[in-house]
């Protein structure tokens, strides 16, 4: 179970940005942001700190119980982004308002998840003109 303490710390140590599509909690689109279990509790994953990061309610959404996905360049399975044992930068970089891929592990996790949709880029396409983001 994810008390309110687990939860702020959750949140904080993600300084309020989502861990997936780097989003920050104000320019949330719908709803409002969750705890995600990065292993899915189907799966074994756990209610601790290392198992939880902060993520959008898209990314949210389009992950479900996912842990791995197809990478579109080699059809090879491959496990998706884990924010705790990943480093951003060395799976995703920006290219505008689209998420670029740098490994297979990022190709996966950006169909996955959603990260490119149509809605998702014109969002961010509006914040980057507003000077809010990345
Ligand atoms: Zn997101």
């Amino acid at each position: 179970m994810i008390d309110a303490s687990l939860r702020r710390r959750v949140i904080e140590r993600a300084s309020n940005r989502y861990e997936y599509c780097r989003l920050s909690q104000e320019h949330e689109l719908f709803g409002t942001f969750h705890i995600e279990h990065i292993i899915a509790k189907q799966h074994g994953g756990e209610d601790g700190e290392g198992n939880l990061c902060l993520a959008c309610s898209s990314c949210n959404l389009h992950k479900g119980p996912n842990v791995a996905g197809i990478d579109p360049g080699s059809g090879d399975l491959v496990a998706l982004f884990h924010p705790r044992n990943h480093r951003w930068g060395e799976h995703f970089e920006w290219r505008g308002a689209l998420l670029a891929p740098k490994t297979p592990t990022a190709s996966a996790t950006i169909l996955v998840l959603g990260i490119n949709l149509p809605e998702n880029v014109e969002h961010r396409e509006s914040l980057i003109a507003e000077g809010v983001f990345p």
